[in-house]
């Protein structure tokens, strides 16, 4: 009974709250708050501890003249980017009459340098020298009205700000969202119910149907004919599945009645009933599947699951704060029910690895496991290497010999009851790893760490890299000062990304974009598997910063990096460090996150975040191509000071570590760094 009221009153809150009159800002152009900056902002929410080794020197590695000698091709290059914007007053933020609950609201736009800007009369501080400016206005209920001025013209914006009532808007059919199940669900015969729930007009009739089982759903307790309200029935599941696998029941029909009026709604997912003590099994259906060790602790990782891995569920109903539904999973964490297909029948999920060969090629070496069927795993960093444990699998072969690994010292194995742990020695420093499913075979696969070339003029011949220009297409990223006429995130990440492209090959590296043009755009998942398909040595992800429209950014600038994997903090360090001394921008941090792309494990990943689009100064910069040729440049030395064998480089020293998915092992080398307080960028007022 208690999972059933936990379902109940979280789906009511989670329903409740969506049909709420939120606040919100109307009127902006597709991506500003919604697309960018919950993405930018999540990471400031720090991860659990993470270990790292002792922070290493930061060397400055610098371009030599002869690495720099391609500048003119880069700023043609850049020319042919949209990075100008017009010096005359125009207001880009609001670009119309907004109305909101905010109580303060931060105004963008541009003006011609040469002259004064007022607003109200009040001149208009620009800490620029091409006219962006930003101001912060408070705003009283009612509307507001504020008049910029420049020469003979003028711009009149308009704001109203209203206070929330707090009353759900009357409705008038089933709030699709709210219809039980929305993600695929499984009940068990015996204890379990079958249960119907959804949100319609409180007054109207309700009946549900799913196999053949119909019932009548009642209403919780007494609202205005109209107002938002739980429905909810359960019944008994049907002895008849009481039997020892799992039956797809499919999806749940609910019927509406209400004002004189009938109306058909279906579930966006199926429901499943399994026999009494009947194991249900799940199987991954998304590229990457976080596994968490608490679901209402953001970036809390037991373990990444790649798409079609398998596994046991051991209790079926979990919900975060926020109503999302988890499955518990055997191999002890939390995955989200969305994340999984579940299994009909009683098919056999478990493994025997049959057979162990190692394979070598130019970028690493793989350990090739025969007669898996995508187990589930979990791996953790060590000292001196990695430790992986696959679940629901025994081992039965012996392993090769890795006398002539260039990578492996040794590989031990130890079994537990279930579960299989390849204790990976290695004989360099960890360079990156990953794990994948070949039909009946499961790889490891180990990165070899890139090697400086004995060409001084092209030290990174042979290297690979690839950049990953955030956002794109229909997908602008945060808007600048300028808004959409001026550069946006989308361009100025291209921009920054060509500039390092260009000159990292000029420096002999081979260098892979995920787009390339200001229109093309890739979903997070085919970033990631783009970063997968080629094993780079190096994976960065560009991206400009953005805050919320009630902050004063002309008090927000600056460069962050975001990294996940301890043995990426090396790289994302130097390359923050780097970007800052040659742009003269402000050193933000750099922090453990869990942003997806940076949760590539197969080389050193980070995201950065160049500077602050909604700061009107730094914007200027921002879209310089001088300005962006050094961001550019900051990215290089980065990436040369963190090559093993660099005079630069600080990385030959073994990560010490789990990453920060795994537990925090108790070695005594790991220190740990306590998270930084960090200036909390607001998303709303
Ligand atoms: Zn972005």
């Amino acid at each position: 009974m208690k999972q059933h009221y936990s379902r109940f009153v979280k789906q009511m809150a989670a329903a409740l709250a969506a049909l709420l009159v939120v606040p919100t800002a109307s009127g902006f152009p597709l991506g500003v708050s919604a697309a960018d900056i919950p993405l930018e902002a999540k990471a400031v929410q720090p991860v659990n501890p993470v270990y790292v080794p002792q922070d290493q020197a930061q060397r400055s590695a610098t371009l030599s003249q002869e690495m720099k000698s391609n500048t003119a091709a880069i700023e043609e290059e850049l020319s042919k980017l949209p990075l100008s914007f017009a010096k005359r007053l125009e207001i880009n933020r609001p670009t119309k009459a907004l109305t909101t609950t905010y109580s303060q609201y931060f105004i963008m736009g541009t003006s011609n340098p040469s002259q004064p800007l007022t607003m109200d009369g009040q001149e208009v501080p620009r800490y620029g020298t091409k006219g962006a400016f930003g101001v912060l206005v408070k705003l009283g209920v009612g509307t507001n009205r504020f008049v910029f001025s420049q020469g003979g013209n003028s711009s009149t914006v308009e704001i109203t700000r209203y206070q929330p009532s707090g009353q759900a808007s009357p409705i008038s059919k089933i709030v699709q969202s709210s219809i039980y199940p929305s993600v695929n669900d499984v009940t068990y015969a015996g204890e379990g119910k079958i249960e119907f729930q959804c949100t319609a007009p409180a007054g109207s009739r309700v009946t549900g149907s799913v196999a053949g089982i119909e019932v009548e759903l009642t209403q919780s307790g007494t609202a205005q004919n109209g107002v938002p309200a739980t429905y909810y029935a359960a019944v008994d599941v049907p002895s008849k599945y009481n039997v020892n696998e799992v039956t797809n029941l499919g999806k749940v029909s609910y019927n509406l009645w209400y004002n004189g009026q009938s109306s058909t709604y279906q579930s966006n997912a199926n429901l499943y009933v399994a026999g009494e003590n009947t194991t249900v099994r799940v199987k991954v259906n998304t590229y990457r599947a976080n596994v968490l060790r608490d679901v209402n602790k953001s970036g809390w990782f037991l373990t990444t699951l790649n798409e079609g891995a398998v596994e046991r569920i051991a209790q079926k109903d979990y919900w975060s704060d926020s109503g999302v539904p988890y499955f518990y999973l055997s191999c002890g964490g939390y995955i989200p029910k969305a994340s999984v297909t579940i299994l009909e029948g009683s098919p056999s999920i478990s493994n025997q690895i049959n057979g162990a060969a190692l394979e070598s090629s130019s970028s690493g070496e793989t350990l090739r496991l025969s007669g898996t069927n995508s187990p589930s795993h979990r791996t953790s960093l060590t000292d001196n290497g990695l430790d992986i444990t696959f679940f629901n699998t025994s081992l039965s072969a012996n392993l090769p010999s890795f006398s002539d690994s260039r990578l492996v010292r040794s590989v031990t194995t130890t079994s537990e009851d279930r579960s299989v742990t390849f204790h990976i020695n290695l004989r360099k420093s960890l360079w990156g790893y990953d794990i994948q499913y070949d039909g009946d075979d499961t790889l490891i696969f180990i990165k070899e760490p890139p090697r400086l070339s004995a060409d001084s003029s092209q030290p990174l011949k042979g290297v690979v890299v690839v950049l990953d220009p955030g956002h794109g297409d229909i997908d602008p990223g945060a808007l600048g000062v300028a808004g959409t006429n001026g550069a946006t995130e989308n361009v100025l990440n291209l921009a920054v990304a060509t500039a390092a492209k260009m000159r990292l090959e000029n420096m002999g590296a081979t260098v892979y974009m995920t787009r390339s043009t200001v229109d093309g755009f890739l979903e997070l998942d085919e970033r990631m598997q783009f970063a997968e398909k080629y094993r780079p040595d190096f994976f960065l992800s560009v991206h400009h910063n953005s805050v919320g429209e009630t902050v004063d950014a002309n008090k927000t600038e600056g460069t962050e990096i975001y990294y996940h994997t301890t043995y990426s903090s090396n790289m994302a360090k130097n390359i923050l460090s780097r970007v800052c001394e040659n742009t003269g921008r402000k050193y933000r941090d750099a922090y453990p996150s869990y942003y997806r792309v940076t949760r590539i494990t197969c080389a050193p990943a980070a995201l950065v975040e160049t500077g602050f689009v909604p700061n009107p100064a730094e914007y200027e910069k921002l879209c310089s191509i001088s300005n962006i040729i050094k961001a550019g440049d900051g990215i290089c030395e980065g990436i040369l000071s963190s090559m093993p064998g660099s005079s630069s480089a600080g990385t030959t020293s073994v990560p010490t570590t789990s990453d920060s998915s795994s537990e925090e092992a108790s070695s005594p080398k790991k220190i740990v760094i306590s998270v930084p307080e960090i200036e909390k960028v607001e998303i709303e007022g």
